[in-house]
């Protein structure tokens, strides 16, 4: 067996006047809250469909200043190429400095942060150092992106930044001490880390392919490019279909909702009706299931904070107080077919956790922690109408066509599990 190579990605969510925080969201980034202008549990996103960007003057480990603005744009296209979504992308030019390890800091505080002359930068960090100089593992992080200012009133990011660490690319083989990838690999950094610039977060789909080596190629094909990890077994920057839908979502195109089916409902604990947050939804094709897969956090729109006093974060600015959206996923961008639809817990063990930096959904990135699976299954399939005498793996197809929106006898009902009730229902 091959030795697995295993990079985490970093991301950066900064938002001064309201929080300021380190952080993932699941997909989406980032959702409305309680501190906007507006009812809150709208994903944020960049105005008119399109992130305007600064580059960087330097090179990128071996690359040259021009070879590395080549890459720039062709990441940003692998998004913009998805045909159900409607986004663009355009540099306006470059920053005025070089950036490396003696002015980052200073153009971090003073420049990046300053929303009021908001200027989105691409910074091309040659050989880690500065990477270094804000106290990060240059070995280690393939590099950053994250917002850093928003709009609450319009739902709208404002300012956002990406670091690309070139070390990885210098030339240099591939050691412990000196970590190197692929320039292919290293496309694939780009392309997920302009994935959180636009918008989206990450994606739990196919964790047997890092769990559990080795992972067959159809699984591998399905594990999406915003999955939390770089895994070695799914290096190309090929978009699958989670990642097609996600920014499809965000950025719908004219013809998602008529081209493309949705299915959107509630995880419910055993009673039926109390909804479960944090629970990981994947869809399935059931003609190709590892590879024709989309996922959604249940509670995705939702505070990860309410109704517990220990988890409060004061100033949190994500996601809407709405019971209605406890529990809630929502899933579009679905070719025409037939699915299945499962539920499973998010991955919280080992070295690499699905949490904070690394994470997916709110309660993961904010808390700090996943659930498990509550009942007596790890793996639950969408079964109706469901019984609680139902085993794990009975499931119903559902046959979806293109515009249809389902919504009715979609909520899980999770098998065997206690009832819970939170501050926003009444107990009874
Ligand atoms: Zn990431």
């Amino acid at each position: 067996m091959s030795e697995t190579k295993i990079f985490r990605y970093f991301m950066l969510l900064i938002i001064p006047a309201l929080f300021a925080i380190t952080a993932t969201a699941g997909n989406p980034l980032l959702v409305s809250g309680p501190y906007g202008l507006n009812p809150g549990g709208q994903p944020y996103r960049w105005a008119d469909n399109t992130i305007f960007y600064y580059t960087d003057l330097g090179g990128l480990g071996n690359q040259t200043n021009a070879e590395a603005n080549a890459l720039v744009e062709e990441a940003f296209q692998v998004w913009a190429d998805v045909d159900t979504a409607d986004f663009h992308h355009d540099r306006l030019g470059e920053l005025d400095a070089d950036i490396n390890a003696s002015n980052i800091l200073d153009y971090y505080n003073n420049t990046i942060g300053n929303c009021n002359q908001p200027e989105t930068a691409i910074i091309y960090d040659r050989d880690g150092s500065a990477l270094e100089a804000m106290g990060y593992d240059y070995n280690s992080v393939l590099g950053f992106a994250g917002v850093v200012c928003i709009n609450p009133a319009e739902v709208h990011y404002t300012n956002g930044m990406a670091l690309l660490n070139g070390r990885f690319i210098d030339g240099q083989p591939n050691t412990p001490s000196h970590q190197s990838l692929t320039l292919d690999e290293f496309r694939s950094t780009f392309v997920h880390e302009f994935g959180h610039l636009i918008g989206l977060g990450h994606s739990q789909i196919n964790l047997n392919c890092l769990t559990d080596m080795p992972c067959p190629a159809e699984d591998s094909d399905g594990v999406p490019v915003m999955f939390p990890i770089l895994l070695e077994t799914s290096p190309e920057a090929i978009l699958t279909l989670d990642d097609r839908s996600s920014i499809s979502m965000l950025y719908p195109s004219a013809t998602l909702s008529t081209t493309t089916g949705r299915i959107r409902g509630h995880v419910m604990f055993s009673d039926g009706r109390t909804p479960a947050q944090g629970y990981n939804v994947v869809v399935r094709s059931v003609g190709s299931p590892r590879d024709t897969a989309v996922s959604s956090v249940s509670g995705f729109l939702f505070t990860p904070d309410a109704g517990n006093a220990l988890a409060f974060i004061p100033g949190l600015p994500y996601g809407s107080y709405d019971p209605a959206l406890i529990g809630y996923y929502d899933i579009a961008g679905l070719p025409p077919g037939e699915y299945t639809v499962e539920v499973e817990p998010i991955h919280n063990s080992g070295l690499y956790p699905f949490i904070y930096d690394s994470g997916v959904g709110p309660i993961g990135d904010y808390l700090g922690f996943q659930y498990k699976m509550p009942g007596r299954c790890d793996l639950q399939f969408l079964h109706n109408p469901s019984a609680p005498e139902d085993g794990c793996s009975d499931y119903s197809i559902l046959n979806i066509s293109a515009g249809q929106d389902l919504n009715v006898n979609t909520d899980i009902i999770l098998l065997g599990t206690p009832s819970r009730y939170d501050a926003w229902e009444d107990g009874d």
